[in-house]
């Protein structure tokens, strides 16, 4: 089994230019953190507000977070604190409310919708007309930096399935980004996790999200 370093250093150096990786922490210890981030990892990702809001004042203060969950707009000041991004905004609600912080708050908040992608019936996620209905009315979110898509590829062993969920979410991301121009910021694709990261580089990936090949199995 190779150290929490070694892995940190040989999934980096395995990414192409302009590929981020997100390292996924959530569920595992601040002492697993801090071995990431001697090994040079500064962007982490966390799921859960509480959790995020317990690790990062742990955290050296250079330390990037961007979060990754489903969040609920009453949680809103324990992640927006700390987070440089919010890469899951799968509600109008959720965005509203981001937007509000932030103008209370003095701050722009970075941003990616997530995209709904697989089946009708797994949860998460904007469809394709809520996201360009959204970004219609971008300028109305003064606080808000649209900077992307995100999205999570059905799970399944199906690589063709994967496939196809990630050349859909890559060409809407193409066409939006030329469809509105004026969305300078408009260049992240977040997609691609512990066992399809490789694939989704295929399609453009500018973040991939991994934790379980980095971290091992979630404590606690
Ligand atoms: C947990 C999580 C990941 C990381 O998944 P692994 O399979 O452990 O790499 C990526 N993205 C999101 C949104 C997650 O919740």
């Amino acid at each position: 089994m190779n150290s929490i370093a070694e892995k940190i250093i040989s999934v980096n150096n395995s990414l192409p230019q302009g590929v981020h990786l997100v390292a996924v922490s959530k569920f595992h210890p601040v002492e697993q953190l801090k071995e990431a981030y001697d090994a040079g990892q500064r962007l982490f990702g966390e799921n859960r507000p509480q959790e995020l809001a317990a690790k990062a004042p742990q955290m050296p203060e250079d330390v990037q977070w961007h979060f990754i969950g489903h969040l609920q707009t009453n949680k809103l000041k324990m992640v927006l604190p700390y987070a440089t991004m919010v890469q899951s905004i799968d509600s109008l609600r959720l965005l509203e409310a981001v937007n509000t912080w932030g103008v209370n708050n003095g701050r722009t908040i970075s941003c990616l919708l997530e995209l709904h992608l697989g089946a009708e019936e797994t949860k998460g996620g904007l469809t394709e007309s809520e996201i360009r209905e959204i970004l219609d009315n971008a300028s109305s979110y003064g606080a808000v930096r649209f900077c992307g898509l995100m999205g999570m590829a059905t799970n399944t062993d199906d690589e063709a399935v994967i496939r196809a969920d990630f050349e859909r979410i890559s060409k809407l991301k193409e066409a939006l980004s030329s469809e509105y121009p004026q969305l300078v910021d408009f260049k992240e694709l977040s997609i691609g996790m512990s066992d399809d990261y490789r694939i989704a580089l295929e399609y453009g990936a500018t973040f991939v999200r991994i934790g379980t090949m980095i971290f091992g199995p979630r404590q606690y």
